[in-house]
């Protein structure tokens, strides 16, 4: 019997010529996810019943349903970095490694991050599109030179858009309970804040940039928002639930908080009706922080070693 691997991501299709010989060669069969789509629960289990030693996945659900239905699974290699669509208790517990592709795509998406950040500040995408349609109107926005960034978060992601804020003069502080790298706050000249209360007074710009997980779930939410500035530009290229929504329209339609430009829902894509996309200081853009180039093939290779170096070879 020829043991195989799943691979569920979409776009790794674009770097099977790299990649599907290194996982051939190692004597697997693969089995791709030919729908189009991000797979259902069923779907997984359908495909990786039995004989699946391996997957490879991006953000497709591994609840322990899901784990305890693939009786051959050995070893689960994220296609990225967030792991939060795993469930790594349930995986822990029945014997399943799982690695993820570290700072495979840490500087695309602190680029998006810089990038949604112009957005919010300077409404670039606003006014093209009205021009386009016609029109000739002037969005009026704020500089970025000299405002303070608060990152929440400070690892692979978080440090590379201090960098980068850095290079574009502004002041950088980072809330991060686990952050133990004196030797990058005193390089890039970046402060770390006792609280997340007192990151959050201070921050022109708040940006996340940390894990989803029971303890940071809804970390935004009414109360965090209410220590905020008023005129603060909530950046999230993490996960949507870090944020409650709710709370967040609320601020948005107060004003409360000036914008928030996200790359990332709780419902991707949302429902329709979604209320906050009617929001014009509302951006969304879909989950697309690691979708470059150079992203993708660091993560297509890191995730194919990763698997074979977990299932042993
Ligand atoms: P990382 O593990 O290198 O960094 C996460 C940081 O968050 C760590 O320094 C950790 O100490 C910190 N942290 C943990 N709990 C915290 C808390 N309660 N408060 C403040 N900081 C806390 O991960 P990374 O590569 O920087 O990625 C961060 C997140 O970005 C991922 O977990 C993932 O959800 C998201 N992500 C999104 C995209 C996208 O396409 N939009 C792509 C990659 C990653």
């Amino acid at each position: 019997m020829t043991l195989k691997i799943l691979i569920t991501p979409k776009s790794y299709k674009n770097y099977k010529d790299k990649n599907y010989p290194l996982l051939t060669a190692a004597g697997y069969e693969i089995i791709e996810n030919n729908t189009g789509k991000t797979l259902t629960e069923d779907e997984i289990i359908d495909l990786a019943r039995q004989d699946v030693a391996g997957i490879i996945v991006g953000v497709d659900p591994l609840p322990e349903r899901v784990l305890k239905s693939c009786r051959d699974l050995k070893a689960i290699s994220k296609y990225g970095v967030g792991m939060d669509n795993i469930d790594l208790d349930a995986a822990a517990r029945l014997g399943i490694k799982v690695k993820n592709a570290v700072g495979s795509n840490s500087v695309s998406v602190s680029e998006l991050a810089i990038a949604l950040m112009f957005e919010a500040a300077r409404r670039v995408s606003v006014m093209s599109a009205g021009v386009k349609a016609g029109g000739w109107d002037r969005v009026g926005g704020i500089e970025l030179t000299g405002k303070t960034l608060g990152l929440i978060g400070c690892g692979q992601i978080g440090k590379e858009v201090a960098k980068r804020a850095k290079g574009l003069c502004m002041e950088v502080e980072v809330y991060d309970p686990y952050f133990k790298e004196e030797g990058f706050l005193e390089e890039y000249g970046v402060k770390l804040s006792a609280s997340l209360d007192e990151l959050l007074a201070a921050a022109d710009v708040v940006s996340l940039h940390l894990p989803l997980n029971r303890e940071t779930r809804q970390l935004i939410n009414s109360r965090t928002i209410a220590k905020m500035k008023k005129s603060v530009i909530l950046i999230n290229t993490a996960r949507g639930e870090l944020v409650d929504e709710e709370a967040l329209y609320a601020a948005l339609v107060s004003k409360s908080i000036a914008v928030a430009a996200q790359d990332v829902f709780s419902q991707e894509p949302p429902p329709p009706g979604e209320k906050l996309l009617a929001l014009e200081n509302f951006i969304l853009t879909p989950h697309t922080g690691a979708f470059t180039a150079e992203a993708g093939e660091r993560m297509a290779l890191y995730s194919a070693r990763n698997l074979l170096e977990l299932l042993g070879h």
